[in-house]
This record gives C-alpha cells, sequence and structure tokens, in this order.
C-alpha cells in the first residue's frame, strides 16, 4: 500500500472517530431530552396540577397552577365545561373534544398531532376538568434532525476527508517522483547533469531537493574529475612508459656494458621520478579544480609567509641566478598555506628555469585595492604575445624539451587554480628577451 494511500486513509479513520465520538458525546448530553416521550410528560404534568387544584372559600385557586410546563398546555375547566383557566395554547380552548378522563387521544389541531390527556379533579360538591395538550412530534423532531444530520453529514464529511486528504498526499509526494526521476536518470544512463530542481511543493520536498541536487553536482564534479584524471594521466604516461620500456630493452641486450647498464637505469629512474611528479601534480590540480579536496582557510600574516617560502626554496640548479626579495610587511589575508607555498614554488621554479643565467629573480608583496599582490620578476627569455594566454592550459609547454627537467606543463595551471581558488587571479606581463613578471592577486 502506498504511503498516499495510507496516510489518506488514517486521517479519513481518524475523522470518523471524531465524528463518531462527537456524536456519541452529543447523543449522551441530550439523552435526557430525547429519551423524554411527550405522552408521559403530557400524563405527569396534568396530575401535577390535578394535585395543586384548590379551592379557597368555594373559590378556584389557581395560583399554584402551572398551565403550560415543557411543551405542555393544560386548561381548567368547570363540571359545567366552563373554561376557568387556560395556557396560550395553539387552539385547544376550541377542541370539541367531549372529556374522558385518564386516558391518552390523539388530536389533529391545525394539521398537528397532538397527544390529548384529560383528569377530573372531585371536591365533592363539584369539580374540575384538566386536559393537557403535547405535540406528539415533541420528540421524534430531535431524533430525526440527529439522525438526518448524521445519516448525510457524517458521509459528506468522510468524502471531504478521503478526497482533500488524497488530493494533498498527491501533491506531497509528487515531488519524490521527480526525485526518483532524477536519481534513475543518473543511475540508469550515466547523466551525471540530471537535477531534481524542484521549485514548487512542500518546504520538506523542496529542501530534499535542493539537497539532491547538491549531491547531484558534488557526485557530477567528482565523475568529471575522476574522467579528466584518468584520460589526463594515461595521455600523459604514456611517453614515458615508453621510454621506460624501450630503455628495459636496450638493457637486457646481451652485448651491454655496465656503464650502458647504469645509463639505461638512469634513463629509466629519471622517467620514473617525471611520472611520480607528474601524477602528484595532475591528482592536486584535479582536486582543486573539480573541489574534491576541502582546503581550510585560515586568516594570517602573508608577508611572513612568503618570505619563509622564498627561504627555503631549493633550486634544480641556480645557474647563477640571484633570489631578491621586496616584501612590504604585515599584509594579512585568508589562505590556506599547503597552496599558497604551491604557487612560490611553481613560479620561482619556472623563474629559474626560464631565467637568465646569472641573471635575477625579484619576489614582491605588497597591498593594492585590498587586495594582496604577490610578483614573481626575472629576466630570462620571456613569453610570446600570442603563447601569453596558453601557458594557464594544462600540459601547454612552449618547448617541452627545455631544461633539464622537462616539466609538465601543469605548473601555470596549478597557480590559476590557486588563486581563483582564493578569489583572485593570475596574469603575466612578458616581453621575450627581457623577461616576465607573473602575477597573483588574492
Ligand atoms: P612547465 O614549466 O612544467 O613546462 P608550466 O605550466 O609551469 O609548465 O609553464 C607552462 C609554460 O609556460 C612553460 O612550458 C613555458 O613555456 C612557459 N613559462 C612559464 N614560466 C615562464 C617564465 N618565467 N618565463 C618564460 N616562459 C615561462
Amino acid at each position: 500500500m502506498s504511503a498516499k494511500l495510507r496516510l489518506t486513509l488514517w486521517f479519513t479513520l481518524m475523522v470518523f472517530i471524531l465524528a463518531a465520538m462527537v456524536l456519541v458525546f452529543v447523543l449522551v448530553i441530550n439523552s435526557a431530552a430525547i429519551t423524554d416521550d411527550p405522552a408521559e410528560r403530557l400524563v405527569k404534568t396534568v396530575l401535577r396540577n390535578a394535585d395543586d387544584v384548590e379551592f379557597d372559600n368555594g373559590r378556584f385557586d389557581w395560583e399554584e397552577l402551572e398551565p403550560y410546563r415543557r411543551g405542555v398546555y393544560c386548561s381548567f375547566y368547570s363540571t359545567a365545561g366552563e373554561l376557568l383557566l387556560a395556557a396560550e395554547d395553539p387552539g385547544m380552548t376550541e377542541l370539541s373534544l367531549p372529556f374522558e378522563k385518564n386516558i391518552i387521544r390523539t388530536v389533529n389541531i391545525g394539521g398537528q398531532d397532538y397527544f390529548c390527556y384529560d383528569s377530573y379533579v372531585d371536591m365533592d360538591i363539584t369539580g374540575i376538568w384538566i386536559r393537557g395538550l403535547v405535540s406528539s412530534s415533541d420528540r421524534s423532531g430531535l431524533m430525526h434532525t440527529i439522525i438526518v444530520l448524521t445519516c448525510t453529514l457524517l458521509p459528506a464529511l468522510m468524502a471531504l476527508t478521503l478526497g482533500g486528504g488524497w488530493i494533498i498526499a498527491l501533491d506531497a509526494f509528487r515531488p519524490m517522483e521527480k526525485i526518483l526521476a532524477a536519481a534513475d536518470s543518473i543511475s540508469d544512463g550515466g547523466d551525471l547533469t540530471a537535477r531534481v530542481g524542484l521549485k514548487r511543493g512542500p518546504t520538506e520536498m523542496r529542501r530534499l531537493s535542493r539537497a539532491f541536487d547538491r549531491m547531484f553536482a558534488r557526485l557530477e564534479l567528482s565523475f568529471n574529475a575522476e574522467r579528466q584524471f584518468a584520460s589526463d594521466a594515461s595521455h600523459e604516461l604514456r611517453t614515458p612508459i615508453t621510454v621506460i620500456l624501450a630503455e628495459c630493452d636496450r638493457a637486457k641486450r646481451k652485448d651491454k656494458s655496465p656503464e650502458d647498464f647504469l645509463a639505461s637505469i638512469a634513463v629509466i629512474e629519471e622517467q620514473g621520478k617525471h611520472m611520480s611528479e607528474l601524477v602528484q601534480q595532475l591528482l592536486g590540480l584535479t582536486r582543486i579544480q573539480h573541489g574534491t579536496d576541502r582546503y581550510p582557510m585560515r586568516r594570517s600574516d602573508l608577508s611572513i609567509f612568503v618570505e619563509s617560502c622564498c627561504g627555503e626554496f631549493m633550486p634544480h640548479d641556480s645557474r647563477g641566478i640571484s633570489l631578491e626579495t621586496d616584501i612590504k610587511p604585515g599584509i594579512e589575508a585568508d589562505f590556506n598555506p599547503a597552496l599558497m607555498s604551491r604557487v612560490v614554488q611553481n613560479l620561482l621554479q619556472n623563474a629559474y628555469k626560464y631565467g637568465r643565467e646569472n641573471g635575477h629573480i625579484l619576489v614582491g608583496l605588497e597591498q593594492r585595492g585590498g587586495r594582496a599582490l604577490l610578483r614573481v620578476r626575472d629576466d630570462g627569455i620571456g613569453i610570446a604575445p600570442e603563447d601569453q594566454d596558453k601557458i594557464w592550459q594544462r600540459f601547454w609547454q612552449a618547448d617541452a624539451s627545455r631544461g633539464e627537467d622537462g616539466g609538465s606543463g601543469l605548473g601555470l595551471a596549478m597557480v590559476k587554480e590557486i588563486a581563483e581558488f582564493h578569489g583572485g587571479r593570475a596574469s603575466v606581463d612578458s616581453e621575450p628577451g627581457k623577461g616576465s613578471t607573473f602575477m597573483v592577486e588574492i
């Protein structure tokens, strides 16, 4: 049984029980009024009046009498049939019905049935006739109303509850179908762009939909990151693997001297290191690009941090290049230390790699427009204007064979991603043959 049906049935049952309880309650409260038989009331009232009839010095005394009580009309007549006292009744005084004591008769007055009851009070010399009249429908009217109300209102109320409950449940659960459809399309067809995107509906469902969309977005990021990593890694590792295998083949040949053998091992080692570095860089880049890792930000002194990064940096080959700094003290910023140290390292590595022999590198840090601006300037080969946009792309290299370690072409892509991760940007200002200045603003 679906949750919709269960909910609707439950509420309908509850309404039924509630209505039944109210009905029983009303019946119990009114039981006296309902079970009070009008004929019985008529006889009681007439006899009570008969008990109260008195004569004072031969005169009829009506002080104690009650001509009207709880729907019963009483009139008092002398033995000769003369009207002595009457309630304002619905025409009973005109009733030409002969007196007949102690029996209940039914009479019709003005189209309505009444019970009529006569009693005679014998006072020796004279006597009094008391005639009582009560509407025969005095009780059945109330009962009828209750029954009619119960029979019509209760089914109507239940139908209303059933219909209303079903519509509300249907409306409330419709978004669930959308969520299911989105989840199905992701698991069936691998459509990672599917989203629930619920705009209308109950608040809980909209929150659920947003949570699912966030989850789907994260899933999409992770899948894309994995896909890109796999594709990049398989593409980039192909060359070193081919070199390693070729070197192994060469080393296996019998006529090789121990020196040749060691040379092959050195090539394999170099390629192994290159592969390891590439995988590390690729992983780091993929993680930051797709947000699959958390990088907590911390507010601290960027000046001290950059100064220490420069102090700790060890170039593979300094080629006589000198490193100077021009760091303004006390610049505070929100940054992730591991990522920022990567930025400084990558920029310094490039500055040494592409810098002029015996040249100069200047690392500067200053505050500009509420932002921290890091600059790394070299006086090396520079970058052609048409390449200045391309250098930020993954794996782009002006000349992959340059330098002792060819590099992977991921360093600047990483710098750009890290700058954007910090809400800033990376840029370059370069002139071929004169040098380049890399700027990172956060
Ligand atoms: P890699 O240095 O590993 O090749 P990068 O992403 O760090 O990869 O740099 C991409 C390319 O940008 C380099 O191959 C090089 O051609 C160019 N480049 C980077 N830094 C400099 C620099 N300081 N001077 C001149 N060219 C540079």
